[in-house]
């Protein structure tokens, strides 16, 4: 494409043109159970595109709102998408263009196109361009709500079924964690952490690779937000005196350690 990368120096990835909508950071997810996915929006529609991104990042999604179809295309050459939704009109590129794209560059995750235009015609062209579902505008955000749930149930099937490790369990339908039988009470982004790492025990993961899988841009500049959230996480999981279930492994990163358990 003839793109500048977006990654420059480590995860640094300064919005390429604030002149199009700015991501924001937001905080206090609230989180309303299930599957939480990272989520490029590209609308440009500053109220349109703000609702959704704020509506989405309430259920526990992390959004990067893109207001140009070619900056969008950087985006998603820089940040493991789970969904892309796009607007069809669009500065710089269209929403078909960047579904061209996306697709003829391997993007394999959902794409869901969303536009003014209901015509038959435009339905059939975004799905053979290799849409996955299709809203049209006006819509109700609860329809998007639930489209965007049903397309990330697709995302990962095996997402949807319980997790354990050690004496700890997961169910991503419900948020509910259990430790050694005690229900604990997390974060819709806390269980997002603890759901990633407890998904590949003893695998490492840099802070890097947490905060692509799970943070939007937005939160680049607060360097210890992984750090914040493992500490949150230990003090819920862990009970005093024993070894922490996630263990630090200095210099690298964090992993869930698949042989702590109430026995030992
Ligand atoms: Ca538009």
């Amino acid at each position: 494409m003839g793109l500048e990368p977006l990654r420059v120096l480590g995860r640094a990835a300064p919005h390429p043109d604030r002149s199009t909508i700015s991501t924001r950071t937001i905080r206090g997810y609230r989180g309303s159970g299930g599957l939480q996915l990272r989520v490029l929006l590209v609308e440009d529609e500053v109220g349109i595109g703000e609702g959704v991104r704020l509506a989405l990042m309430n259920d526990g999604h992390a959004v990067d709102l893109v207001g140009n179809g070619l900056e969008a295309l950087r985006w998603a050459e820089s940040y493991p998408y789970e969904l892309a939704i796009l607007d069809v009109v669009l500065p710089g590129l269209d929403g078909f263009g960047v579904c061209d794209h996306l697709r003829s560059s391997g993007f394999q995750s959902p794409i869901l196109i969303l536009t003014a235009l209901d015509g038959v015609d435009d339905r059939v062209a975004g799905l053979d361009r290799g849409a996955d579902d299709y809203l049209a505008k006006p819509f109700a955000m609860a329809e998007l709500r639930a489209r965007v749930r049903a397309l990330g149930r697709r995302v990962g099937p095996d997402r949807a079924a319980l997790i354990r490790v050690a004496d700890l369990e997961l169910d991503p339908a419900t948020l509910g964690t259990t430790r050694a039988g005690r229900a604990i009470k997390l974060t819709a982004r806390e269980f997002a952490l603890l759901e990633l790492l407890a998904r590949h025990p003893g695998q490492l993961f840099n802070q890097d690779r947490l905060l692509d899988a799970l943070w939007s841009a937005d939160f680049v500049a607060e360097s210890n937000i992984v750090e914040v959230y493992i500490h949150s996480l230990r003090r819920k999981l862990d009970e005093r005196g024993r070894e922490s279930l996630i263990e630090t492994v200095r210099g690298y990163g964090y992993r869930v350690r698949a042989d702590v358990g109430a026995g030992g």
